[in-house]
């Protein structure tokens, strides 16, 4: 039996007996502490067996026949991302007739995909990947100390945009005022006119775009007609790199952007190409700010033919500031920094997201205005995962593994990762500390940490004093690690407590 399965026949056990909702998940927390069921779960399933449900095992999925995930649909799938990785999920299940859902477990299950960006790239770089990411990354940071490289640096790609885009949630909401008539209940199914943009643009502004003709796939040939054309624009628009040959071209590695005859080209005309890594979307500025920003523009309107979709996605290029391609050019510098930092791992929402589990926005200002609590450099480790945990210490080359090396064994959540999460609820090893911590302030949830501190000085201090106790135990741990294995300089002065800090090196 599954320990899910488990739980639940001791929540109808826990009815059986007459305990109401509230105990059967004290109960239930008693008997399985850290891997019992979240609250809403038991509360759930109390409510089932109590309306006369019987069976502890899941329903059936509903509607759908469950052959979405057929190895026919897997192969039909792969094939599509395969092709065009800047399709959507959404995309993908209509054009595969499958389910949203389905569509998506079967691009990060099936074929281990995540989108980053605007693309699709596989779920886990190589290491030579990794790697890759991580040589032009430093590589082009290098060559940035010249503010002219980024000033020359012309970059491009193409994306689809569609005659309708069915609108976010967030957006059609807006829509909706209380004399406006019920909004029709049909499928919003993206139309199928769509067209392709082409579009290359520098620190200053649109350099050149075009769409491509219906039925034109953008293969090599084709290509070298559009860098033909940009060429044409940047002696009108640029004259300044145009006259003086400095102007890069920064493209990703699509098979018609690395083709031969391109390369040649290129060379050709002495046109340098500024390196891009494989499976990098968040490092290019087209997918990281110009497509999402002119698909969100778009978004939720409705136009007839290919030519009205030209007309609006001109104009929305057109209100771009150059204020916004200024600060897209700096932020494309922040993102090699956080791939340096990261050892070339996508970085994308990987350190911010514990942070803002812990402070939600709506949190923020309260955060911000409070009258008590001072940060410390452990607290501040703890806040935002960046500091003595395995996970981020892999992440920038320091350890070889994110797994707990306190508590060691399964977390009952899998592999116990050392991030500042397992520190705070489930690591083995400071459980004592962590029952001194409830005893003060109370059982608390990742989003119910702040609030707490927030409420009083007293509930602060002791979250304070953990973090203190808990990050020492954990870097001099990690200290000793170090020494062990000789990689620490001895004779470094480091009793600051920063692990980071301390100067690594090969054994002397
Ligand atoms: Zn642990």
């Amino acid at each position: 039996m599954s320990e899910v399965n488990e739980q639940r026949v001791c929540i109808k056990f826990c009815l059986k007996l007459g305990k109401n909702a509230t105990e059967t998940y004290e109960m239930i927390k008693t008997a399985f502490g850290d891997d019992s069921l979240s609250r809403s779960k038991i509360f759930e399933w109390f409510k089932r067996f109590k309306n006369g449900r019987e069976t502890t095992e899941d329903d059936p999925r509903s509607g759908r026949p469950s052959t979405s995930r057929n190895d026919d649909v897997v192969s039909k799938i792969c094939e599509k991302v395969r092709n065009d990785r800047r399709l959507t999920v959404r995309e993908l299940a209509d054009e595969a007739g499958i389910s949203i859902g389905s569509c998506h477990e079967i691009l990060t299950e099936n074929l281990q995909m995540r989108r980053v960006a605007a693309k699709f790239v596989p779920r886990l770089l190589t290491l030579e990947q990794k790697e890759n990411r991580l040589t032009i990354c430093q590589d082009l940071k290098n060559r940035s100390i010249d503010p002219n490289f980024i000033k020359n640096i012309v970059t491009g790609d193409e994306t689809w945009v569609y005659g309708y885009d069915p609108e976010t949630k967030a957006q059609s909401s807006q829509w909706k005022t209380k004399f406006s008539p019920r909004p029709k209940k049909a499928r919003q199914v993206r139309s199928s006119v769509k067209t392709m943009l082409i579009v290359f643009f520098d620190i200053e502004g649109i350099v050149h775009y075009e769409f491509v003709p219906h039925g034109q796939t953008v293969n090599q040939v084709f290509y070298k007609d559009v860098l033909m054309r940009l060429r044409e624009k940047i002696r009108k628009k640029r004259p300044e790199k145009w006259r003086t040959e400095t102007w890069f071209l920064h493209h990703d590695n699509a098979p018609a952007h690395s083709a031969l005859s391109i390369r040649e080209f290129l060379a050709d005309k002495k046109i340098p190409v500024v390196p891009h890594p494989p499976y990098s979307p968040d490092l290019a500025p087209c997918d990281f700010f110009l497509f999402p920003k002119l698909k969100f523009a778009l978004k939720g309107q409705r136009f007839q033919d290919v030519e009205e979709i030209k007309a609006n996605t001109a104009a929305e290029l057109k209100v771009l500031t150059s204020e916004q391609f200024q600060r897209t050019f700096e932020k494309w510098q922040d993102r090699w920094n956080h791939c340096i930092l990261s050892g070339g791992e996508y970085f994308e929402g990987s350190g911010r997201e514990w942070t803002r589990v812990l402070i939600p926005p709506d949190l923020l200002s309260r955060w911000v205005n409070r009258s008590h609590g001072e940060m410390s450099f452990h607290l501040t480790q703890l806040m935002t995962g960046h500091g003595c945990f395995n996970w981020f210490l892999q992440r920038i080359n320091r350890y070889p593994s994110v797994r707990c090396s306190h508590c060691g064994s399964s977390d009952g959540y899998g592999e116990a990762v050392d991030k500042a999460h397992h520190t705070l609820f489930r690591c083995e090893a400071f459980r004592r500390e962590r029952e001194r911590l409830v005893d003060t302030i109370g059982p608390f949830d990742p989003g119910g940490l702040i609030p707490r501190m927030l409420e009083s000085p007293a509930h602060w201090e002791a979250i304070f004093d953990f973090a203190r106790e808990v990050m020492t135990a954990k870097e001099s741990a990690e200290r000793d690690r170090q020494f062990r294995q000789g990689w620490l300089r001895r004779g470094v002065d480091d009793d600051d407590g920063d692990v980071g800090g301390a100067v690594y090196g090969p054994p002397a």
